[in-house]
């Protein structure tokens, strides 16, 4: 079955394209500690938009981690994070990809509603949220970002360059955990095979994103893995980042990317968390679910969100206090399930 877009996707997509001005300074944005979608969506959109003749930059609230700089190396002077405020003031629209939420944006969530331009919106995050007006792109269906931007080069027409290709790829891969998660559905596979057609090298991509770590990030692996805690009977796992350690082994949060999956990883386990303190004396907290229970519904409730499978949460408190809490909800929360879908949730 070749992949086709419907009518509806068809009108949004080209709806998003037709709000931005021909030629307009249009700045792309992403949420706090960006990973492999939202930078592989902002480089592959903006090669796309560069290539269509707008003025692109990209601002985040946080640098981009070493990992994925690769993928600004074809984009020169456009990842412009180091001074994202000034950024942000300057643009004629605004598109934010992989958060529909101006709380997720950080400091930046300020300058964004107060610049006043459009904010479009690319997604797939469930649960929608807040943002000034614009063009919503949004399908929680979709793997990732990524997916969507590759729908917008489509449904308008766009060339897909080999760099664009690459910069989604990433998107899509690491979004998926490389193509092994439940959101790899086969028209996550059909897309990721048009952007192989380009002649990209999955090899060289997987090298540059998961292969060329830092010592460090594979020290802090094992101090996170050292506090490892199970409780089979509720089929719960832990893991909590000791503090300082990311200062201590000179890696940065990113470094964390895929540590909980081994927490997953263990037979009858439904739920693991991943614990780590944050700026601001506050906790965040990873939640990875397998089978049917939604995660995203419980962080939630705590004003977090994310995907059914895999969501996050921050909370005031010291460490101790909110392991304390959470845990608490957690027990209660599963061992109310019994692994089915739980219609209060
Ligand atoms: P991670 O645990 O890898 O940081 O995030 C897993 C998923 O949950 C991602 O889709 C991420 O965007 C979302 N997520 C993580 N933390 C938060 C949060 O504090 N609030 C919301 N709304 N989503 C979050
Ligand atoms: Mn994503």
């Amino acid at each position: 079955m070749p992949f086709t877009l419907s009518a509806e996707k068809t009108a949004a997509a080209r709806a998003l394209v037709a709000a931005l001005p021909a030629g307009a300074r249009v700045c792309l944005t992403t949420h706090v500690n960006p990973d492999g979608d939202g930078l592989g969506s902002e480089a592959g959109l903006a090669h796309l938009l560069q290539a269509a003749g707008w003025a692109v930059s990209v601002a985040n609230p946080n640098q981009t981690p070493a990992r994925f700089r690769f993928l600004f190396d074809a984009l020169p002077g456009v990842d412009r994070s180091a001074e994202a405020v000034k950024e942000i003031r300057k643009a004629d629209a605004v598109v934010v990809l992989d958060i529909s939420e101006l709380g997720r944006l950080g400091m930046l969530g300020e300058a964004v509603r107060e610049r006043g331009v459009p904010v479009h919106c690319v997604d797939h995050h469930t649960g929608g949220g807040e943002l000034p007006a614009g063009r919503r792109y949004v399908d929680p269906t979709a793997a990732a970002t990524g997916e969507l931007v590759w729908e917008l080069a489509q449904a308008n027409g766009w060339p897909l360059t080999r760099e664009a290709a690459r910069a989604l790829y990433v998107a899509i891969l690491t979004d998926t955990g490389g193509f092994r998660f439940s959101n790899t559905h086969p028209r996550t596979l059909r897309i990721a095979a048009e952007l192989l057609d380009t002649g990209i090298d999955p090899e060289r991509i997987y090298l540059d994103v998961y292969a060329n770590a830092p010592e460090g990030r594979v020290r802090l692996l094992a101090e996170a893995l050292d506090t490892l805690v199970v409780e089979p009977e509720v089929g719960l796992a832990w893991l909590t980042v000791p503090p300082g350690a990311l200062d201590r082994h000179g890696v940065s949060a990113d470094d964390l990317d895929g540590v909980i999956e081994h927490a997953r990883s263990i037979a009858g386990v439904r739920l693991a968390l991943l614990f780590r303190e944050i700026a601001g004396g506050r906790i965040k907290v990873s939640l990875r679910s397998v089978g049917e229970v939604d995660v995203a519904s419980f962080a939630r409730r705590f004003g977090g969100g994310g995907h059914a499978r895999a969501a996050g949460a921050s909370f005031a408190g010291t460490l101790g206090e909110v392991q304390a809490t959470l845990l608490a909800e957690v027990r209660t929360w599963l061992g109310a399930r019994t692994g089915s879908v739980d219609p209060a949730a």
